[in-house]
């Protein structure tokens, strides 16, 4: 019997940059399963679509993480890949800034990475081969105003990459690549890029004189997950078009 193609998971993976890595990683032969939190009909359409296969897990919820990891264990296998993408923004200025908006953030974009991979690397180290990677954010290094728990979950995610990968060397990598500005209906929305003066404001701060697109970071987690980078672990991969050049 042949062995089955290699398992791929990929939280926040049936919309936006999310989608863009799953179909990425299906197109790379492995088989993908995508991670959705909310809405079932649209998950799940965009999982015949595009040959996935489409799990409920809200990633800020510990034991929802857990069911979640069991059921892939048992029905898919042990992955090769785990790509921790879902996150959410709650951009507030500080002194306006809720417990709720602080805790929805930090439990999504820190937390769910923290649920997830202990869950599923026991599975990854037995089986000897393996690779973790977090999508971060520009915020997570460089400060901007009204993000006070996006940058602080975004930069805590960075140093989780950095630890988890000492801790899981030799056999599992674990990596933070970081889109900047990435063409998605979130941001398209929140910088208002429809309008051209908007636009034409963000495109002056990024050499490359574009906004990136979800392919771009496709293209940089093919590198992350791929033979060409087996000796770059605990490592940031920053695709923002040369905005802030670190
Ligand atoms: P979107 O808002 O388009 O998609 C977010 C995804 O995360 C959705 O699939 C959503 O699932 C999922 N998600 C959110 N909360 C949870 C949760 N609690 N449990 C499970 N899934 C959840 O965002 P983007 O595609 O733009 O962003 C993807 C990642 O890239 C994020 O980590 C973001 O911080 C990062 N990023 C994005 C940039 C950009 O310019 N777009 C720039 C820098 C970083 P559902 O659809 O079910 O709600």
């Amino acid at each position: 019997m042949t062995d089955p193609a290699p398992l791929a998971v990929v939280t926040g993976g049936t919309r936006g940059i999310g989608l863009a890595l799953s179909r990425r990683l299906v197109r790379l032969g492995h088989r993908t399963v995508a991670l959705y939190r909310s809405d079932k009909e649209a998950a799940r359409a965009a999982a015949d679509e595009h040959g996935l296969i489409a799990v409920q897990a809200d990633v800020a919820d510990r034991r929802s993480v857990r069911e979640a990891a069991r059921h892939i264990l048992t029905e898919h296998g042990t992955p090769r890949v785990l790509v921790n993408n879902a996150g959410i923004n709650i951009d507030r200025p500080f002194l306006d800034l809720t417990e709720s908006d602080w805790h929805r953030v930090l439990d999504t974009n820190l937390s769910g990475p923290f649920h997830l991979t202990q869950a599923l690397a026991p599975a990854m180290l037995a089986a000897g081969d393996g690779t973790v990677v977090n999508i971060g954010a520009t915020t997570g290094i460089r400060p901007r105003l009204n993000g006070v728990n996006y940058a602080a979950a975004k930069a805590g995610l960075l140093q989780f990459t950095k630890c988890l990968a000492l801790e899981l060397a030799p056999t599992v990598r674990v990596n933070c690549l970081i889109p900047g500005m990435t063409e998605t209906e979130e941001l398209i929305t929140r910088f208002r890029l429809n309008e051209p003066q908007h636009r034409a404001a963000v495109l002056s701060e990024i050499p490359q004189r574009r906004i990136g697109s979800t392919d771009d970071i496709a293209d940089a987690l093919e590198y992350l997950v791929g033979p060409l980078s087996g000796y770059v672990t605990g490592q940031k991969l920053i695709v923002d078009g040369g905005q802030f050049m670190w």
